[in-house]
């Protein structure tokens, strides 16, 4: 059994409500394990509330069977004042911080008597909380919802079978990246046998886009440079050409990232996104040794040897180089 689980089972004997969180601008193992995690401990008899700092994107809308809260609506207060929640789970979150507002909330309410439990699959994950259960060796947090789930004989419902299958195909690159592996492939088997299915899924997630879509990626492709003697590949978004091409709504840009370390030779690929003035965002990928979480690291941000991302202050030129030039710290 992986550790922390026993104490799990225990901690949540002792309790009627649970509430669960997980990191901000939710990605799909986010929004999977939260939902899965809700349906198994709602087969306990438990009563489950989910809080989140940011809205679940449109893409994974399609996972959510019943609603689950953003904070700032103050019935929330009321519901913790009236009957406080005994147990608080992070799911997918690599720090306390990385749930954003919640964690400000959390610190009015929470006192000494409320367990906390951390349940994640990052390697950069300092194992803050009462109750770990951690395994950077997951593809996926959802593959450890289902581990949990099984320990605590739960079979799952056939729309938390979906929620988690979607956790572990999103964070496998639909089962491309190096985290795939016997243990995640096993998992989703068991998911599909407790009814995901994996096409419905998969139509869902990556085959629903919008022109806008196609459009960005267009002119993203036509940023794509070449650093670092052909082991680096760069495309950048200034915001200003970000407004012109997603005037509109929520900017659907995941999987873009992919297409930079799908090019020959190349070992590191990074999109890097002007998000307002002088802020930026990165995501980093790796094919190669490097270890782009250790590159992120540095910077103040987190991920996986093979996935990772980070916020950088500054202009999208200054961020270029701040990046190039701790990556070239990895390549041999
Ligand atoms: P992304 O490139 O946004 O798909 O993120 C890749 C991985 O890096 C995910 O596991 C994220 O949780 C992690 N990540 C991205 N941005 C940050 C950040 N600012 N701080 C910590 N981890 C991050
Ligand atoms: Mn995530
Ligand atoms: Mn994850």
């Amino acid at each position: 059994m992986i550790e922390g689980l026993a104490e799990f089972r225990d901690a949540l004997n002792g309790v009627e409500r649970v509430l669960l969180t997980t990191h901000v601008n939710p990605d799909g193992d986010a929004v999977g394990s939260v939902l899965g995690m809700r349906s198994v401990l709602e087969q306990l008899g438990k009563t489950v509330e989910i809080v989140v700092s940011d809205p679940v994107p449109s893409k994974y809308q399609f996972l959510i069977d019943r609603p689950i809260r953003i904070l700032g609506d103050s019935e929330l207060d009321e519901m913790v004042k009236k009957e406080k929640f005994g147990v608080v789970v992070y799911l997918d979150a690599s720090e306390q911080e990385r749930v954003g507002r919640v964690g400000a909330w959390f610190d009015e309410w929470i006192d000494g008597s409320v367990i906390i439990v951390n349940i994640d699959h990052h390697i950069s994950n300092d194992a803050f909380g009462d109750i770990v259960i951690l395994d950077p060796e997951r593809s996926s947090t959802a593959e450890l919802v289902m581990e949990v789930a099984s320990a605590l004989g739960v079979e799952l419902m056939p729309s938390a079978a979906n929620q988690l299958f979607a956790g572990v195909l999103t964070d496998t690159g639909c089962f491309q990246y190096s985290n795939t592996n016997v243990m995640s492939l096993l998992s989703a088997g068991a998911m599909v046998e407790s009814g995901a299915s994996p096409a419905m899924v998969a139509d869902r997630i990556y085959h629903q886009r919008s022109l806008s879509f196609y459009r960005l990626l267009g002119y993203l492709l036509g940023t794509m440079k070449l650093h670092h003697r052909g082991r680096t590949c760069m495309m950048m978004l200034p915001s200003g050409n970000a407004k012109t091409l997603w005037p509109d709504g929520e900017m659907d840009t995941e999987g873009i990232v992919d297409y930079t370390v799908q090019l020959e030779d190349v070992e590191v690929g990074i999109f890097l996104r002007e998000t307002s003035g002088d802020i930026c965002r990165a995501s980093l990928r790796s094919r190669g040794n490097v270890n782009v979480q250790k590159v992120t690291e540095s910077l103040g941000g987190g991920g996986h040897a093979s996935a990772a991302g980070c916020t950088l202050k500054g202009n999208l030129s200054t961020a270029r180089d701040t990046l190039l030039a701790e990556v070239e710290k990895y390549l041999e």
